[in-house]
């Protein structure tokens, strides 16, 4: 059986330790997709994913490798869920995880941008910000293109040290 609270501890620590298919120096946990971890009344290991950028592929492959990691750990009953409600938020992305954007030359995500109070669903992203260069931190940054390697970064170059860089979108 599994309902001993250290069995789910453990648990979920393998789970927050699978890293990401398209940031893959970031962890589920980093990137606050995995919601919860528990342990259901007939002993089955609970995973909740909230996917991250919509209809994102890497779905399947984050729901594999996190059941595939848990029954390696001995857990002989896994299911992973997918949570879309409430969606997943750049916002979610610890300081943890931000850091190690950075650490590797992908400038993190701002604040994302909020629904406007009201009846009109209207999203305030008019105002641009600064995206600072991950390398050299200077503010005198562009973008080149709106879509990256994946579709949850773009490209951006430094006016200063030249060198261009990827950032994440916020969301
Ligand atoms: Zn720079």
């Amino acid at each position: 059986m599994v309902t001993a609270p250290a069995d789910v501890r453990r648990a979920r620590r393998l789970a927050e330790t699978v890293p990401d298919p398209e940031l893959p120096m970031l962890t589920l946990a980093d990137l606050g997709v995995l919601r919860a971890v528990e342990v259901t009344g007939e002993g089955t290991v609970r995973a909740s994913l909230t996917p991250t950028y919509s209809g994102c592929p890497a779905l399947a492959e984050m729901r594999a490798m996190v059941a595939a990691r848990l029954r390696a750990a001995g857990f002989a009953r896994v299911e992973v869920r997918t949570v879309l409600d409430p969606p997943w938020t750049t916002d979610w992305i610890t300081p943890e995880g931000r850091r190690k954007l950075a650490e590797h030359g992908i400038a993190p995500p701002g604040p994302a941008p909020r629904p406007a109070p009201g009846p009109v669903p209207l999203v305030l992203s008019g105002t641009r910000r600064a995206v600072p260069c991950p390398r050299c931190g200077a503010a005198d940054t562009e973008e080149t293109s709106r879509f990256g390697a994946t579709s949850c970064k773009a490209l951006w170059r430094c006016r200063v040290c030249r060198e261009p860089f990827e950032h994440v979108k916020e969301i």
